[in-house]
């Protein structure tokens, strides 16, 4: 006999809201500003709330690494594990990332991806079980050091907004293919499928400050390329405002 198992966070509340992004996706969105991330670089950007922007495969397979924080409070950060706990290990259309508690809201919600893997199950083009590249994980592939790494990519893409590495915790993946053996728990990448024109689409739940770094894993088939291409970043108003997400009971103070 099947063991028993069920979902967690069954509650109709705290359930995501399609009609509402249809709404958004439905909307004559206006482009207010678009630009380029070059290779080895990174950028940080404010996204208004009701908002949304494209991470957008500009000219070839590129994976990137994207990092989010409340614009009022950097406290508050993504939170891949309540993520992952209430929404899954991959983003999916009308799939949130979440940050921590106390806070533990949706910061964005995904409205479009049009990448054809995504839409799978076993594999995902944005995920976050791999955190960010750094100079120590480049260097325990490689053996070598001083490589570039997105850590360093997104610290540059913070620092002009007065953050720093004590900051920088979780990001998700994009356009980056992975998948999870579900007896081992080990990961396994894969050469994106991702192709020059594809995006996704975050729809922003709060003001944000957004971090991009353009990984220098280049298509993700080989750790260590020389071909890399840039990411273009697009924003867009909606006019559309975020619905309340429910308070909290505040246990603290009664
Ligand atoms: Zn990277």
């Amino acid at each position: 006999m099947a063991e028993e198992r069920g979902l967690f966070f069954q509650h109709p509340r705290y359930r995501v809201d399609t009609g509402f992004y249809d709404k958004v996706r439905a909307t004559n969105r206006q482009l207010v500003e678009r630009f380029i991330v070059s290779p080895y670089n990174g950028r940080g950007f404010n996204v208004k709330r009701g908002q949304t922007f494209r991470v957008i495969e500009e000219e070839g397979p590129q994976v990137g690494d994207v990092a989010f924080w409340n614009a009022d409070n950097p406290m508050e950060t993504l939170s891949c594990l309540r993520t992952w706990e209430v929404d899954g290990w991959w983003l999916k259309v009308d799939g949130r990332l979440w940050s921590d508690v106390p806070w533990f809201r949706p910061m964005v919600t995904c409205i479009e991806d049009t990448t054809a893997l995504a839409k799978g199950g076993e594999e995902a083009h944005y995920h976050f079980v791999a955190s960010h590249c750094s100079p120590e994980s480049q260097e325990m592939r490689s053996g070598r050091a001083g490589l570039n790494s997105c850590r360093l990519n997104l610290l540059q893409a913070i620092e002009p907004f007065g953050l720093s590495e004590e900051n920088l915790r979780e990001n998700i993946d994009v356009f980056t293919r992975f998948f999870v053996d579900p007896n081992s728990g080990k990961l396994y990448g894969g050469r994106t499928e991702a192709d020059p024109g594809d995006y996704i689409e975050f729809y922003a739940e709060m003001d944000l400050l957004v971090a991009l770094s353009v990984c220098p894993t280049g298509d993700y088939s080989t750790i260590n390329t020389d071909v890399l291409w840039p990411l273009a970043i697009e924003i867009y108003d909606t006019d559309i405002q975020p619905e309340e997400f429910p308070q909290w009971s505040d246990w603290r103070h009664s």
